[in-house]
């Protein structure tokens, strides 16, 4: 097989940079091991969240320029304000193209409500978490409902309710809570309390169930004007039957994050997928990538574990393998390691160092920012410290940030995602001119 740009591992950094690769028409393919972080993630994308003493930041890309300055070595520095601000753009439009559409609040974080009741600072939210709509009704003080389905044990209503209740936009706001219950045809075989959000995300996505659902809401809701529902209203049709119920009740209507598995990340994810596909993109999903050989700073080819010993060659690599959470970066007792090609690490190997002794220590754990240390175009070192010149690697799997702390692990994904993809297809550019 041979490629422009093979890339390994399909999560969010890996499919943006995957679609910018096909859209210039290079021939492109990702190969993916197993489920991203997406399938956990809010569905919110965050940029910048949090500066170092944990105030919120409300204008990222200005947060950003400082952050140039004072840390050269983070991500976004790496690739520049310009590129993230692109990039940005860029995943909108796709998202949009797919059938998914961002809210954003021009180039400010806006505030959406978490699961747990608190509010998060985010970039890009989907419009059935938040909209204008819902930021007027949020300041009109209009009464809200927090409702949860009968038998649905991942969503806490009564946890929820004791936390918003103190959030100062909605201070003076009737809140309250409610509970829907599932019509007697939902029911299955099934116990009804192993329902997860993906049953009755399907049970959404039937248009026959609406009706018999909004009257449930409208009942619940008891006069409230703002409505709150867990995560799932749809997977495939959700833009619709979010419009549909906001329709049929006469309620603004919103989606809470839930326990994993999240709707709203799997949304992004097949939205992301399905424009790849449109593209010209190739997928070789449940394969995985354990080795290849570097010969004269050059990546030549990698191997996979269901073609064994077939070299799979392209022009240009991008691992977006993640972090820990996905096995881009493993650790054993007193090692850390990048487990394909073992590439340099920034990060200490000594065990004692990679944690801090209080699990909310204000300055988060270490090992969060640890991951494979690269120049500034995002180029590695390979395990003799030479640069690998036709690698990059892209999101989670980088160090430098940490993801938690800052709130900016979905911006990051994206615009070393497209960052790569723009050094590969200029590079492609040259090679044809030459
Ligand atoms: C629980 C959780 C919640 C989060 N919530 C948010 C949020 O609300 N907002 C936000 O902005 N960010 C959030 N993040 C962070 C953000 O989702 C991630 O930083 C981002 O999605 C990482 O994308 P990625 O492409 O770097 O890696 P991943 O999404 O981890 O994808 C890596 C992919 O590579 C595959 N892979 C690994 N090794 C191999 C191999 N050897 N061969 C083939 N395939 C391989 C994996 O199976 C996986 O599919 C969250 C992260 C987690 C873990």
């Amino acid at each position: 097989m041979n490629y422009d740009c093979l890339i390994v591992g399909a999560g969010l950094s890996g499919l943006v940079c995957g679609i910018r690769c096909a859209s210039e028409g290079l021939r492109t393919v990702i190969i993916s091991g197993g489920m991203n972080a997406l399938h956990f993630s809010s569905g919110s994308i965050d940029l910048m969240g949090y500066d170092p003493s944990g105030k919120v930041i409300q204008s990222p890309c200005r947060y950003l320029k400082q952050l140039e300055e004072k840390k050269p070595g983070h991500p976004y520095s790496k690739v520049g304000v310009k590129t993230v601000r692109e990039s940005m753009e860029f995943f909108k439009k796709q998202c949009g193209l797919a059938g998914l559409d961002l809210h954003d609040n021009g180039e400010e974080n806006h505030f959406h409500i978490t699961g747990l009741g608190t509010m998060k600072p985010s970039y890009f939210s989907q419009k059935s978490v938040f909209n204008d709509r819902l930021k007027e009704a949020y300041e009109r003080k209009d009464p809200i409902a927090v409702l949860n389905f009968d038998g649905f044990r991942d969503y806490f209503t009564a946890l929820t309710l004791e936390q918003i209740r103190g959030l100062p936009l909605l201070r003076g706001v009737r809140i309250t809570t409610g509970k829907i219950t599932l019509p007697y045809y939902f029911r299955t075989e099934r116990n009804l309390h192993e329902f997860r959000s993906i049953d009755l995300a399907r049970v959404f996505d039937s248009e026959k169930y609406l009706p018999r659902i909004a009257d449930e809401i409208k009942k619940a809701a008891g006069g409230a004007r703002i409505v709150g529902l867990p995560a799932f209203i749809g997977i495939d049709n959700f833009g619709w039957i979010h419009r549909r119920l906001e329709d049929m009740t006469g309620l603004l209507i919103y989606e809470v994050p839930t326990l994993p598995p999240s709707i709203l990340g799997m949304r992004i994810d097949r939205a992301l997928k399905t424009r790849f596909a449109d593209l010209g993109g190739e997928l070789s999903a449940g394969d995985k990538v354990f080795g290849g050989e570097i010969i004269d700073g050059m990546l030549d080819h990698v191997h996979t574990e269901n073609y064994g010993s077939t070299r799979h060659r392209s022009r240009f690599y991008v691992f977006s393998t993640g972090s820990f959470f996905s096995g881009g970066i493993r650790s054993e007792f007193n090692k850390i390691e990048e487990p394909i090609l073992k590439l340099r690490m920034s990060g200490s190997q000594e065990r004692s160092k990679w944690y801090s002794e209080s699990f909310f220590d204000k300055k988060g754990h270490p090992f969060l920012s640890y991951g494979v240390d690269t120049g500034k175009t995002l180029n590695p070192y390979g395990a003799d410290g030479k640069t690998v010149k036709n690698l990059f690697c892209v999101g989670s799997i980088l160090a430098g940030y940490d993801p938690i702390r800052e709130g900016s692990g979905g911006g990051v994904a994206i615009s070393t995602g497209y960052y790569a993809a723009g050094k590969i297809i200029s590079a492609r550019k040259k090679a044809d001119l030459a």
